[in-house]
């Protein structure tokens, strides 16, 4: 695909090559659609990456930690800690079994959690923290697994966001009990739709296993409905537990294997990608440029780019900006709006504004600019070029 100067630019575009169309259509070719060959290599695939002895494919990343929580037990009654600035997924599965999200605020370095304010937030009833290395930062992962285990509270890594990254050396995916990669198409990789639970627990991975199949009790080949599966006859039709659908096709894991082949090719060019940018716009007194995690011990896995507006801008000229880069066909988003400020979250739990004051303040300021891999040097140019103009704009507002 070429570009030129007035053709539109996305926020996000998928990586996709003649290998992941020739890997698809060898599984349309092979007629096993679902519960296949593929599969296992897709969760051998993402499990190695994380260090992790289990992987089980799932249909996306709110579908992985949705399994995830049920299989650690949590239910109604219990606690799950968790940030208020992510997307929504990372509080709606505590919502689907029953919990209650108790938020902290985030560090405004990182934008994680800030591990202080996690460890006062801890209470009998806490099960569990959920924590994100959003936009694929994986700073504090770390402590805040220590003070899970300190605390004996299950933590769960929503990683959906952080494929590949690294803290202390140790990859992102191996610090929680359990670790939830996703595979949207806006993702580091793509399965289209897509999820990998990652444990090196052995019940929780046979949980996850059965509910994500039904509740049944075996899985693996053989298990297709119909079909011949000696002493097993009959599983397909036993079920232990209550089980969801959420399975991943043949075809799924197929592009996922040939993207995870290139996985670090991948993470390379969209590094290329966001160190452009930084260049670019480093002098920048109006914008804060994304905090990158200090010393080669900790690697980001680029996951979009996100700049911030500098404190004296408020979310009215933030919204303009926006708007103006999207009237010149130039991909723009709010990631994220605060999870607490949602409507529903309102409704339910009576949440307002000034409760988490830097998530509010961060939120209300950031600008995601297109990111993915192939794009070039000339598009980021007009990208900033376009963005320079928008917040001069802004500047004469304001002195009007
Ligand atoms: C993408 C993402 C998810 C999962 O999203 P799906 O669309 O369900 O795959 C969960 N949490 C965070 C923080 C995410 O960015």
């Amino acid at each position: 695909m070429e570009s030129t100067w007035n053709s539109a630019i996305p926020l996000s575009l998928p990586d996709i090559t003649e290998k992941e169309i020739a890997a698809v259509t060898q599984v349309l070719q092979s007629g096993r659609l679902s519960i296949g060959p593929r599969q296992a290599r897709f969760e051998e695939m993402v499990a190695e990456r994380a260090g992790r002895r289990h992987g089980i494919a799932v249909n996306s990343g709110t579908s992985g930690l949705h399994l995830a929580l049920l299989a650690l037990g949590i239910g109604p009654g219990d606690e799950v800690i968790t940030t208020p600035f992510s997307f929504v997924a990372s509080t709606n599965c505590i919502l689907y079994t029953g919990a209650t999200p108790v938020f902290v605020d985030i560090d405004p370095r990182s934008l994680n959690m800030d591990p202080e304010k996690v460890e006062a937030a801890i209470t009998p009833r806490t099960k569990a923290i959920l924590a994100v290395e959003v936009f694929g930062n994986p700073t504090h992962m770390d402590r805040i697994a220590a003070i899970a285990n300190a605390h004996e509270i299950a933590l769960v890594e929503d990683c959906c966001e952080a494929l590949g990254g690294k803290c202390r050396e140790k990859p992102v995916g191996s610090f929680g009990r359990v670790g939830v990669f996703a595979f949207f198409p806006n993702k580091q990789i793509t399965t289209g739709e897509g999820g990998m639970i990652v444990t090196d627990d052995d019940r929780v991975a046979a949980l996850c296993r059965s509910l994500r199949n039904q509740g049944r009790a075996l899985e693996g080949f053989g298990d297709l409905p119909g079909e011949a599966c000696g002493n097993r006859l009959g599983s397909w039709l036993a079920h232990e537990r209550l089980g969801y659908n959420y399975r991943l096709s043949e075809l799924a894991c197929a592009l996922g294997i040939a993207q995870m082949e290139r996985l670090d090719d991948i993470l390379d060019a969209r590094r290329r990608v966001a160190m452009s940018y930084m260049n670019r716009i480093m002098d920048w007194k109006e914008v804060i440029l994304p905090t990158i995690p200090a010393g080669h011990a900790n690697s980001m896995s680029w996951f979009v780019f996100v700049i911030r507006l500098a404190h004296e801008y408020d979310q009215v000229a933030r919204d303009r900006i926006i708007q103006g880069l999207r009237r010149h066909e130039i991909g723009a988003s709010n990631y994220f709006p605060c999870i607490h400020l949602q409507p529903y979250m309102r409704e339910r739990f009576g949440c307002k504004p000034g409760d988490y004051p830097m998530a509010e303040s961060v939120s209300g300021r950031t600008i995601a600019l297109p990111f993915y891999n192939k794009l070039d040097e000339t598009q980021i140019e007009l990208i900033c070029h376009t963005l320079r103009i928008m917040i001069q704009r802004e500047g004469l507002l304001k002195k009007e």
